[in-house]
């Protein structure tokens, strides 16, 4: 045999032992995904969505450059290893024929100054992601640290393997171009100079050298490939698919309805297999297999979750981890051909069978009570992913199963459930005291049905969807009244439902009591449509999301507007005049429901900023990074006992801006911040700190004709120091 025969062989042969493992492993995950349950209808249709998103998410990797560094080195790994797949092809090329080139513009001098300047980008990314990994390290920064619970070794290794790929590239390049064999004359000037430093070695010498670091260079790939397809790095190609699949725009906003085998799950007359949420890892779709698989471990969702930084056992990451560690051990007992060898499994103490999705850590659970109960649905995590994971939508299907099938949820929640089912709001005033914001108020307030009209006249421009808290909440009542009077001001025509409205049921969605939400929502969609409503206006960004999003699933598709887009309207379009000066430092809360989950950052900035006299402050955590308040995922209704406050978290960042106001535009989140602020400044303050709604901001500044010389403000917010 040649030396290039053995070259060749030895080539072969690592390639077929190095594609029997990848093979093998893939096989597998794809046998895995298979068993998975299907995914809804319209996932996987129309080519448009999933294209875009590769070229967004995936070629210009959108969301990793909002990190800058560590966005710029992954940039140059993910595009370093693409185009070091012309190197691959030559080494390749170079196991059969050592002349080989690439054809047509394989021998060119710029490929070869391409190749060589790529290779040293790549090893340029490995440094930074050392130093970025040395620097925010678990053993430095603690629990702070995103890489926090990742697995450390494996991306070490990962670092290392890269670091091997280069060097074995170049090396190889070196000794082709020593030995003569170099696809480039010039151009290649890294390769050109190891190769010049080679050139007092004999030809024969050189050849075994040439053999052997082209047979070395592609079995470290080869390797790199296995190791890949064997660790969290499957990501790289998981996450290509994932994104492809993924909701878009993105996985916030409207929750999914709940689907069984694909169907969507009739509440009113479900099937007896119908699957309520996901009770075991087999109930998950194959899209959650992929989110799993697709997991990076970058913590960018760890580092930005409200749980996770008020020290309560949820990490987004940890939790994704979690559910994929245990697909993967389980996955012998899901693919195990029948019951017997099932069996077999299960009697060779491979528990991982018996383990409960949700249960504690006696019960040897997957995912802990305390963690799942921890979230409030704020998104942030969905937000930074840059795989596009929807790590909402997999813990409501958790705390659905565990609502809707085992009954297990946290028993103060329950008063709430119980409220909402019997009098349509979580305080359980009921129907009857729907109108009593109005009151106070100078001037009527028209309800609808009060003069017998069974549609909403014509001439009403916007149906005011007051809520629950802005009905039945004394703080909230107060927003209600200042918005009320701000359209009247503005001669809006508008019209309330009164003690027709119920609760949209977004608390009882997220907490996972879909039955309950399915009641409620079907309830209102009825009334709106049978009364014609087309606009509505409405002050709770929770409400909001439930009439602007989650509605249309149940046929009730109306124009929603949150009363900050409105107000703001008001004012461009000279309806409302801000004229009185409101001398105050004043910080804006963007809401997770407003803010991230649909994206209204603009208008209550707008809004504020139209206020004369008004200094606007920024906190550090805002627009898409806001941090939550506390309140949402029906967090509103359960004890906070684990760690420290959310609401007292952003209430200290709020405080840090030396505001005068904290203003933000949900009432559940004047509720929380209005709690955290009083528990960080004492009962009795030196300087108080107002926290309230931006319309009643606006109410104190506006004159129109019609209203001047009127108090500006409502009672409740007192005056702003
Ligand atoms: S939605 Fe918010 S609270 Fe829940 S896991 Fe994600 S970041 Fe954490
Ligand atoms: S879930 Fe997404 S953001 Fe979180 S660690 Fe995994 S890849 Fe990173």
């Amino acid at each position: 045999m040649t030396a290039m025969t053995y070259r060749t062989v030895a080539g072969l042969l690592v390639t077929v032992v190095a594609l029997y493992f990848v093979g093998k492993r893939l096989l597998m995950l794809y046998r895995l995904g298979k068993s998975a349950q299907p995914v809804e209808p319209g996932r996987v249709a129309g080519l448009g969505p999933h294209v875009q998103a590769e070229f967004v998410e995936v070629a210009a990797q959108r969301k990793l450059l909002k990190w800058t560094v560590p966005g710029i080195a992954h940039f140059l790994t993910f595009w370093g290893f693409i185009l070091l797949g012309l190197t691959i092809i030559e080494g390749v090329g170079a196991l059969f024929n050592r002349d080989f080139s690439i054809p047509f513009v394989g021998r060119q001098p710029w490929l070869g100054f391409f190749e060589d300047t790529i290779g040293l980008l790549v090893l340029a990314s490995v440094i930074i992601f050392s130093a970025i990994r040395i620097q925010h390290s678990p053993k430095k920064e603690g629990k702070k640290s995103r890489f926090w619970g990742s697995h450390l070794d494996g991306a070490w290794l990962i670092l290392f393997m890269i670091f091997n790929v280069v060097w074995t590239l170049f090396l190889y390049r070196g000794v082709q171009y020593a030995n003569g064999h170099f696809p480039f004359d010039s151009g290649a000037y890294l390769s050109e100079s190891i190769g010049k430093a080679l050139n007092g070695l004999s030809h024969t010498t050189l050849d075994v050298l040439e053999n052997v670091t082209v047979v070395l260079a592609w079995s470290v790939i080869l390797i790199f490939l296995v190791i890949v397809v064997n660790s969290k790095h499957l990501h790289i190609g998981a996450a290509i698919a994932n994104v492809a699949f993924s909701r878009r725009p993105r996985a916030l906003g409207a929750l999914k309805p709940v689907y069984s085998g694909g169907k969507l799950v009739d509440f009113e007359d479900p099937g007896e297999d119908d699957l309520m949420g996901r009770g075991k890892i087999e109930d998950f779709t194959w899209k959650g297999f992929l989110d799993f698989a697709s997991c990076t471990e970058c913590g960018r969702c760890q580092s930005q979750c409200p749980a996770w930084n008020t020290d309560k056992p949820l990490s987004p990451k940890l939790l994704i981890m979690s559910l994929r560690d245990h697909a993967l051990a389980k996955a012998p007992y899901i693919l195990a051909p029948d019951d017997e060898h099932r069996e077999h499994l299960r009697e060779a103490e491979r528990s991982e069978g018996e383990r409960p999705l949700v249960g504690t850590k006696d019960e040897n659970g997957v995912i802990d009570p305390d963690v799942l109960w921890s979230c409030t649905t704020c998104g942030a995590c969905v937000e930074q992913c840059p795989v596009d994971i929807e790590h909402i939508d997999h813990i409501v299907d958790m705390r659905r199963h565990q609502m809707l099938i085992e009954s297990a949820f946290p028993e103060e929640a329950g008063v709430m459930l119980r409220n909402l089912e019997h009098a349509g709001d979580p305080w359980g005033r009921g129907a009857s005291k729907r109108m009593e914001w109005a009151e106070p108020l100078d001037f009527e307030v028209k309800v609808f049905g009060d003069d017998g009209e069974e549609k909403i006249p014509d001439d009403v421009e916007y149906l005011f969807w007051v809520g629950c808290a802005g009905s039945l909440d004394e703080g909230a009542q107060s927003t209600t009244r200042a918005v009320a009077t701000l359209l009247h001001q503005a001669g809006v025509n508008f019209m309330v439902l009164g003690g027709a409205e119920t609760c949209t049921g977004d608390s009882a969605r997220r907490i996972g009591n879909e039955f309950l939400f399915q009641m409620l929502a079907q309830q209102n969609v009825e009334t709106l449509n049978e009364a014609g409503a087309k606009r509505i206006v409405v002050t709770c960004a929770h409400c909001f999301n439930a009439l602007a999003n989650e509605y249309p699933q149940l046929g009730g598709t109306y124009e929603v507007v949150h009363h900050t887009q409105l107000l703001a309207d008001l004012v461009a379009a000279k309806r409302l005049t801000p004229v009185e000066p409101v001398h105050a430092r004043i910080t804006y809360h963007d809401a997770c429901y407003l803010g991230r989950h649909n994206r209204i950052f603009v208008p209550p900035r707008e809004v504020l900023g139209a206020i004369p006299g008004a200094t606007v402050t920024e906190m550090e955590r805002r627009l898409t990074r806001s941090f939550c308040c506390g309140a949402g995922g029906a967090r509103m209704w359960m004890d906070e006992n684990l760690g420290t406050r959310v609401s007292h978290n952003r209430a200290a960042e709020a405080l840090s801006t030396k505001p005068d106001v904290v203003t933000a535009a949900c009432p559940f989140c004047i509720v929380m911040l209005t709690d955290g602020v009083a528990a960080h400044l004492g009962p009795d303050p030196a300087k108080p700190v107002e926290v309230v709604d931006i319309a009643e901001l606006l109410l104190r500044s506006v004159r129109t004709p019609a209203t001047a010389g009127a108090p500006a403000a409502d009672s409740r917010g007192g005056t702003i120091p």
